[in-house]
């Protein structure tokens, strides 16, 4: 028997699909919405070869209000699972209407269709974009947010809490939990899920993993004269496997009104700190050349993870050097 049906947007994704696997590995049923425009419909096989269960798969886009409401007809979900979205800073910057159309149109067609067909209970994917700049590193979810968002994508995910608040409070039987990740990294141990984004990727991981396989010919690293230990910049990097148990632990606890944790490890690493990881595990020195900062990077933020150990129970288990070896093995098996 199930313990219920969840519909998880954006499932053939990266976070998406290891949720899933997670889900189902948990006896939950799990059906997912993609339109594809960055993730692969394969993803399917390797959930299937995981977990043992193929989630049925619909592909939908979002902002197609008419199909979206065909398949919550038929669906019965008892939660929502919201990952679909773009995601890539730099281009919301240039493509900002198409960022606001897509992550904060489509949510609107979601929430419709969640009331009209009455599923109360969604799970959002925000981010630690959401409180900008601060005066400490160390974010922790009472801090204000959106006052300094610096892309219209973190404005995207602003504006989505906001909305979700507000439903909140027009329909008291809704239940949000709202998590804030920090910078998800690794791959699932068996190889078979990872990072495979259809577009050149901006993030440093995806990055370095194009360099290692000699698709990119060095890892440009933006800035070593920020005021860190060695002077490039530290983020909060999370094991998408660990970041996936997360959103388990945040589902089985959800109640009415609105919920929000970050999600991430509590320690910083910086990115010659990650260069380092990688060669360790690799045993391949990886091509580097440090240049200007990045427009737009703060020099240092990680999670403060404290409200997700003591209300969820959960914590990060595994480490930079496990999400290192494991994006190697999902690399290998994807070549
Ligand atoms: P991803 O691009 O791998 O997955 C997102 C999925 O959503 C893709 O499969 C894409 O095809 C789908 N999608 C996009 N727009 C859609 C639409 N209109 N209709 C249907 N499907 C659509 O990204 P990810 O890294 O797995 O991120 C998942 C979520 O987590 C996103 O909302 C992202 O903004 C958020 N997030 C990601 C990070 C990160 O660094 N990866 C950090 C913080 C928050
Ligand atoms: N970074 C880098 N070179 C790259 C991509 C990223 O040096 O090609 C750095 C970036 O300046 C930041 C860190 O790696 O300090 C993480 O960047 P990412 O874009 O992955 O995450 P975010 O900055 O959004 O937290």
């Amino acid at each position: 028997m199930s313990k219920g049906k969840i519909l998880v947007t954006g499932g053939t994704g990266y976070i998406g699909s290891h949720t899933t696997a997670e889900l189902i590995e948990a006896g939950y049923e799990v059906e997912i919405l993609d339109n594809l425009c960055n993730s692969k419909v394969e993803v399917l096989d390797r959930i299937e070869k995981i977990a043992g269960v193929r989630p049925k798969f619909y592909d939908v886009d979002l902002r197609d209000a008419e199909k979206l409401a065909g398949v919550f007809k038929s669906g019965g979900f008892d939660t929502v699972m919201h990952f679909a979205g773009l995601k890539a800073v730099g281009e919301s910057v240039e493509q900002p209407l198409r960022y606001y159309e897509n992550n904060v149109g489509g949510t609107i067609n979601l929430l419709e269709c969640m009331q009209e067909y009455g599923c109360k209970k969604i799970v959002f994917s925000s981010s630690a974009t959401v409180y900008g700049v601060q005066d400490t590193p160390k974010y922790v979810e009472t801090m204000s947010t959106g006052g300094t968002i610096s892309s219209p994508y973190g404005k995207t995910k602003y504006m989505i809490e906001e909305i979700l608040k507000d439903v909140t409070v027009a329909d008291s039987a809704f239940a949000v939990t709202i998590l804030r990740y920090f910078n998800p990294i690794g791959a699932h141990r068996s190889g078979l899920l990872g990072e495979d984004p259809n577009d050149r990727p901006n993030n440093l991981m995806p990055i370095i993993m194009k360099v290692a396989k000699g698709e990119i010919g060095e890892l440009t690293i933006f800035g070593d004269d920020y005021p860190t230990p060695d002077g490039s910049c530290v983020r909060d990097y999370i094991h998408v496997v660990d970041l996936a148990e997360g959103h388990l632990a945040a589902m089985e606890q959800m109640g009415p009104g609105v919920q929000i944790y970050n999600l991430g490890s509590g320690a910083g690493t910086s990115v010659f700190e990650m260069v380092k990881a990688f060669e360790k595990a690799s045993g391949a020195e990886l091509p580097c050349r440090v240049i200007g900062r990045r427009a737009g990077d703060l020099a240092e933020f990680y999670a403060d993870p404290g409200l997700a150990k003591e209300k969820l129970g959960w914590e990060v288990k595994l480490t930079v050097d496990d999400a290192m070896e494991d994006t190697l093995r999902f690399l290998r098996t994807s070549a």
